[in-house]
């Protein structure tokens, strides 16, 4: 039986279909897309409306921002763009760390440097150990709290390895300055399961599953994923999120390869995607992710798609899908120079920061940066501390916070918190808690500072919104923490 016939479980695809149909249907976006154009500014602004508060846009609705090109509309956009970020996650920004585990693959995916037929990629596969050795890099010298552990498609890489490596990064401990360093929370971005297969990984204490659909556009899909090949397989992967949460994963993360197709129509599939969730199980997606494509070793394909998407354009993709999916992170990576990531931060919840995406590039400093052995090219190469000391004089808060996924803050739970504002409470306590962790632990002595300035304007915020938001009991609590993880004591939380 070949690879593919092995992994795809039909039956898993089939419940979810309805009449035979999935959820992305072409005809429907592009309509709507056509309709949209030339939007009423009127119209622009009632759905800006509903989008500050809270609510999913609809199709028509998402293809009428989609087609706005007024400066002035656009600007009013961006701003209220910014504002649903602030009333859903306020001034915090989380930051992770990819750990790419191995770059075996048997998909042959046109615009990917792990691609099988890239005969110029050096495989590698990393052991438990050698994850650790990683890990303690990320956790004890970098100061990272979380994860995406990453791995390409292989029959020596399925779920039982994706646990095992998961596990060796939960397990390791290093002393640090005051505390220890750790990781909180594993996420993963690997290749669509079996509800068996997910039943594995979150057992061995995952956070979130992602994965991108990478374009949405069924006739691109199929010419950029040979049929043969477990990923030629469209709805497997669109299915992958549904069979996840059947899994009982709460937070499932979405996202398209931005470059592969028209922008517009990927917004409308990753919005498709977000519905037919919340339809099917009351929980949109945790996050949504929206890379660009990079170049990538011998990938010509990479650098001549088509459909690269300018500066602009994706500014407008990251706006549009803010207001459209209000309560969702959204999550802008390294990927991104640093002066984009600048312009879109507003609008975004996560980043990543130290990257490198070689495998065992982290603790192999020599060989780990080889082109040969990364799936594409990073263009923020700077430090952990380095970004958060730009986002602290920007007035965004790091948060290390992993309490969400730990207490059960996660999926429909969260997601109503979300939407009421009122998981925010809990994230900004945990954020000064998890930010004070950090600058003792790992800060240089200038981000020390200015994180230190940044977090005296937290508490003063906290202590203004009482009684309101916070109670008096919270704020104690607070203070007790507060001078508690001061003195080394680490991972209090609310
Ligand atoms: N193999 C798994 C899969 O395909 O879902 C997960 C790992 S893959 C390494 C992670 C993601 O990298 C892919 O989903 C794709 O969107 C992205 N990617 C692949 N080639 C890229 C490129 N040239 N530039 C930017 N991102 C790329
Ligand atoms: Fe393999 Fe994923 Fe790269 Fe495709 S995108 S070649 S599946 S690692």
């Amino acid at each position: 039986m070949d690879y593919a016939a092995t992994v795809i479980k039909q039956a898993e695809i089939d419940k979810y279909l309805s009449g035979g149909a999935d959820f992305i249907d072409d005809a429907a976006i592009m309509r709507a897309l056509e309709s949209g154009k030339n939007p009423d500014p009127k119209k622009v602004r009632d759905i800006i409306a509903k989008s500050l508060s809270i609510e999913t846009l609809s199709m028509d609705e998402t293809a009428a921002l989609l087609n706005v090109s007024d400066p002035g509309l656009l600007e009013e956009m961006f701003s209220a763009a910014a504002q649903v970020k602030r009333k859903v996650y306020d001034n915090r920004v989380v930051t992770f760390a990819p750990l790419y585990c191995s770059n075996l693959c048997a998909n042959n995916c046109a615009y990917c440097g792990f691609r099988s037929s890239n005969t110029v990629e050096k495989r590698r596969m990393l052991s438990a150990d050698e994850v650790k050795k990683e890990v303690e890099i990320l956790a004890g010298k970098i100061g990272h709290k979380r994860l995406i552990m990453v791995y390409g498609e292989h029959p020596s890489t399925g779920a039982d390895y994706i646990a095992e490596t998961m596990q060796a990064a939960y397990s390791v401990k290093v002393p640090v300055r005051s505390g220890r360093g750790e990781i909180r929370r594993v996420n993963i971005n690997a290749a669509p399961m079996s509800v068996a297969d997910y039943k594995k990984v979150k057992a061995a204490g995952l956070g979130t599953f992602q994965v991108f659909q990478e374009t949405y556009h069924r006739e691109t899909y199929t010419k950029l994923h040979p049929a043969n090949t477990v990923k030629g397989n469209f709805r497997w992967r669109l299915y992958a999120q549904h069979r996840a949460q059947e899994a009982g994963i709460d937070d499932v993360a979405i996202g398209a390869l931005f470059g592969l197709y028209d922008w517009r129509f990927e917004v409308m599939g990753l919005l498709s995607h977000a519905h037919a969730l919340e339809k099917q199980f009351g929980i949109g997606p945790h996050t949504v992710s929206f890379p660009r494509i990079e170049p990538a070793c011998n990938t010509p394909f990479a650098t001549r798609t088509g459909h690269e998407v300018s500066d602009a354009d994706f500014k407008r993709l990251v706006c549009v899908l803010r207001l459209a999916i209000p309560y969702a992170g959204m999550i802008v990576t390294c990927r991104e120079r640093p002066a984009m990531i600048r312009d879109v931060i507003p609008m975004c919840t996560q980043r990543d920061a130290s990257s490198r995406i070689g495998i065992g590039a982290y603790s192999d400093r020599d060989g780990g940066q080889e082109t040969e052995r990364q799936q594409f090219m990073l263009s923020d190469s700077r430090s952990l501390d380095e970004v958060i000391r730009e986002l602290a004089s920007m007035g965004y808060i790091t948060s290390f916070c992993t309490a969400g996924y730990r207490c059960g803050r996660t999926g429909d739970h969260i997601m109503k918190m979300l939407r009421s504002g009122r998981e925010g409470r809990f994230c900004k306590l945990n954020a000064i808690l998890t930010f004070r962790e950090w600058l003792d632990d790992f800060a240089s002595p200038e981000t020390k500072r200015i994180g230190e300035e940044l977090i005296a304007k937290e508490l003063s915020e906290v202590k203004t919104r009482m009684p309101g938001e916070f109670t008096d009991e919270m704020w104690t609590t607070l203070n007790d923490y507060y001078r508690r993880v001061a003195s080394g004591e680490r991972d209090l939380c609310f």
